[in-house]
This record gives structure tokens, C-alpha cells and sequence, in this order.
């Protein structure tokens, strides 16, 4: 509805529009892209100076170890990431990136763990990494291969993982690795692994489209104390799934963050482009692409609160979660599309805001489960859904 705010609809509380107002104050003076800067070098001067700003508090849980609340919450985390993907892709991935490297420790954690490690997430001045993908075990996850032999109190971690965000500049590392207590995802567990350990090192870096801190990880023979260990042995793959159900709905609102960014610059550009004795805004064409775009992002929304706000009222969204991703991700990709083409030759001159956002979108389609994985959680949990309404007991 023109006037009002996406941040009035029922899934809100009043704190969360606040929030929405202060973050946007905060990233306007903040925020500037800087593709000259060192991409390690800009993340660690992000997750510092989004530690200092109070933000990361947001993406932990517990008060005594310096979260904004006991539980994490979702529609302030997604809010704060739709903000932060305006401004700058590479803000939204450190700051989201405290968050999926920390996650399992907030949900899963000892109390010793949350000590250790929580504080210095929510500060700034630890950063965090989830090591869960391997070469042969990216969708199929429940394929890794990495081993986690237990020795006495400690367990001999050999293997390794790739694709690892903030791989190469992260202070620790959630590793999944195989203990072998059953088959499959039932044979996994979860360690938090210090990036100094003895038999740990980054094997090599890799460079994406949209680029940031990314390696392949290597573990041989590295010895990580039995205390390091989160959840019991053989729950890994719970773990994973559980902290992903949190920030996948994230990647929807970053989606989302960069859709609406797109949909912004291409009304910029369709008013003030004059063609044809007209400006391109004023052409039934272009206003069918646009309304598109509109729609679609109100769609993606809708489903992104919806899942961020049944998780916050402690229900399972992990069809929830899986719907808004994968809606919120491709439509932002047809949004992005739209707004190069609106653009012209200008949409794809580097370091123009919509060719960035073209590159940013691309991998959020394919991480925390590619379209195709969110598809068939979807399926699943609805047919599972029918047979038990249609054949109950
Ligand atoms: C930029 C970036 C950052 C990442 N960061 C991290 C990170 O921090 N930590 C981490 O652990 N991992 C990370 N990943 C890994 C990511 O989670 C995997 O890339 C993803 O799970 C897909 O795995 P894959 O690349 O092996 O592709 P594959 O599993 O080989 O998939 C290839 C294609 O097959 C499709 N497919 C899968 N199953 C089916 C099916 N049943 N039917 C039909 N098609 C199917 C997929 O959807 C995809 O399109 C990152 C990846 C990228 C690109």
C-alpha cells in the first residue's frame, strides 16, 4: 500500500520498526562500498565496527554472554540483514556470518562454550565460520566425509571442507565431522575447532563473483578437546539443521534487502530517462516490469515475516523457512534482472549499484540448500503433512 511501511504489517512488534529506523541511520553514515579495499581487510573492519555499533548482539542468544535477548530473534535478525543488504553486500555477509558461525553454539552450546566464545561473537572482536559443505557432500550433506576419531578426551579430526565462509580470517570454526555412531546423518557431530589448533590450516583460498573471505579447509590429524564438542555425539546433523532453519530465513530478508535496493534505483533511473520524447518510466513496458518487481518483493516478504515470525513464537519452520528462501532469492534475482535491463548498457558497467547487486544475488540461489534442496524440503514436509491428516495413527 503506497505511504505505509512493510514494518506495519501483523508480524511486527513496535521495537522492530525502531530498530529498522536505527540500523538505516547507522548504515547511511557506516556504510560505503569500497571494491579497492582488501576483502579480508573489509571484513574484519566490518565485524569490528558492527560489533562496536551493538548490532551483533542480534545475531547470538542469552543475555550473560552479550546477546540483546535470551533467544535469538528472528524478525529483528532478518530486519537487520534486509537493512544491511541495501547498503552493502559485504556488511550483510559479516554481520550474517556471526551469526551461522556462532549459531550452533547459542542453540547448542555448554555454558563454558557460551562463555568462551558468544561475548567475543556479539563484540566484534572474534570471527565466526560453519564448516559444513565438503567437495562430495554439498546438497547431499549427509555424505561428508570428514572423521572425528575419539582419543582418550579428545577427538583426531582428518579431512576436509570447502566453500567455507570467512575461511582464512575467522578466529574459530563449527566443524561437522564423522563419528560413525550411525549411517549417514545419523553418524555426525559437531566441534568448535580455534583456528590456531595444531593440524589445521586453510588449504586454499577461492574467489567468487560477489567477493569475500572463502577457502577449502584442511584438518590432519588436528586434536580438538572432547570439551570442544557441541550437542552429544551422533546429533551433528541435528545441529546443522536447526541453526539453518534460523538464518535461512536470513538469506531470504538479504534477498530481499537487495531486491528492494534494485527496485529503488531502477525507479531513479525509469523517471529520470528520457527516450522517445518521454522518460522510460512513463512506458507500459517498463510499468509492467516494475509492478512486477514491486509484487514480488511484497510476496517474498510476506513469506520471509511469515517464517521469521512463527519461528519467534517457537514453532518448527523448516517448510517455512524453505518457502521464503526460495522465493525471496529467485525473486530477487528477476528483480535484479529487470533493473540491469531498465538500465541499459549503464546496468552492466562494473561497480554500478545494480551490476553489484547482480553478482550479489547470484550465490544466495545456491547456499544454505540451493533452490532445487528448498523445493524438496517443501515437498516433503507437505506430503508428510497430508498423510497424516489423510491416514491419522
Ligand atoms: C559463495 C558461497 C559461500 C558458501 N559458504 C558456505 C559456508 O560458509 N559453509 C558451508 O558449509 N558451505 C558453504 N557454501 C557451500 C554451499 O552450501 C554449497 O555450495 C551448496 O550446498 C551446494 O552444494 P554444491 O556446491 O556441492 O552443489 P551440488 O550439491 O553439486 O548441487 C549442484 C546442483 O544440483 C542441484 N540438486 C541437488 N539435489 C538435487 C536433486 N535431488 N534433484 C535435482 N537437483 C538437485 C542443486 O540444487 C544444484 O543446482 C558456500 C557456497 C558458496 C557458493
Amino acid at each position: 500500500m503506497p505511504g505505509s511501511s512493510y514494518l506495519d504489517w501483523p508480524f511486527f512488534e513496535p521495537r522492530h520498526a525502531e530498530l529498522a529506523a536505527e540500523m538505516e541511520a547507522w548504515a547511511r553514515q557506516q556504510l560505503h562500498e569500497d571494491d579497492s579495499e582488501d576483502v579480508d581487510e573489509a571484513c574484519r573492519r566490518l565485524v569490528r565496527s558492527l560489533g562496536a555499533g551493538g548490532w551483533l548482539k542480534y545475531t547470538i542468544g542469552g543475555t550473560a554472554y552479550g546477546a540483546a535477548a535470551e533467544k535469538i530473534d528472528t524478525r529483528a535478525l532478518c530486519i537487520l540483514r534486509e537493512t544491511l543488504a541495501q547498503h552493502s553486500g559485504l556488511a550483510d555477509f559479516s554481520f550474517a556470518l556471526q551469526g551461522l558461525g556462532s549459531g550452533a553454539i547459542t542453540l547448542f552450546g555448554t555454558p563454558e562454550q557460551k562463555r568462551k566464545y558468544l561475548p567475543r561473537v556479539a563484540d566484534g572482536s572474534a570471527i565466526a565460520a560453519f564448516a559444513l559443505s565438503e567437495t562430495d557432500a554439498g546438497s547431499d550433506v549427509a555424505a561428508l566425509q570428514c572423521s572425528a576419531r575419539a582419543e582418550g578426551d579428545a577427538y583426531i579430526l582428518n579431512g576436509e571442507k570447502t566453500w567455507i565462509s570467512n575461511g582464512g580470517i575467522a578466529d574459530f570454526y563449527v566443524v561437522f565431522a564423522r563419528t560413525g555412531e550411525g549411517d549417514g546423518a545419523k553418524g555426525i557431530t559437531t566441534f568448535v575447532v580455534d583456528a590456531e589448533t595444531a593440524g589445521f590450516h586453510v588449504a586454499e583460498r577461492l574467489e567468487v563473483i560477489a567477493p569475500h573471505p572463502l577457502a577449502r579447509l584442511e584438518f590432519r590429524d588436528c586434536r580438538v578437546p572432547a570439551v570442544q564438542r557441541i550437542g552429544e555425539a551422533g546429533q551433528g546433523f541435528k545441529v546443522a539443521m536447526a541453526t539453518l532453519d534460523v538464518f535461512r530465513t536470513s538469506v531470504a530478508a538479504a534477498a530481499l534487502g537487495f531486491a528492494r535496493r534494485a527496485l529503488r534505483e531502477a525507479l531513479r533511473r525509469a523517471t529520470s530517462r528520457k527516450m522517445f520524447g518521454q522518460a522510460l518510466a512513463e512506458f507500459q513496458l517498463t510499468q509492467g516490469k516494475l509492478a512486477e518487481m514491486a509484487t514480488g518483493i511484497d510476496a517474498a516478504a510476506l513469506l520471509t515475516y511469515r517464517a521469521a515470525w512463527l519461528r519467534d513464537r517457537g514453532e518448527r519452520v523448516t517448510v517455512e523457512a524453505a518457502m521464503a528462501k526460495m522465493t525471496a532469492t529467485e525473486t530477487a534475482q528477476r528483480v535484479i534482472d529487470a533493473a540491469v535491463q531498465i538500465f541499459g548498457g549503464l546496468g552492466v558497467r562494473k561497480n554500478e549499484t545494480v551490476e553489484r547487486l547482480y553478482r550479489e544475488i547470484r550465490p544466495l540461489r545456491i547456499y544454505e540448500g540451493a533452490t532445487e534442496v528448498q523445493q524438496l524440503i517443501i515437498a516433503r514436509g507437505i506430503i508428510k503433512a497430508f498423510q497424516e491428516q489423510e491416514q491419522p495413527g
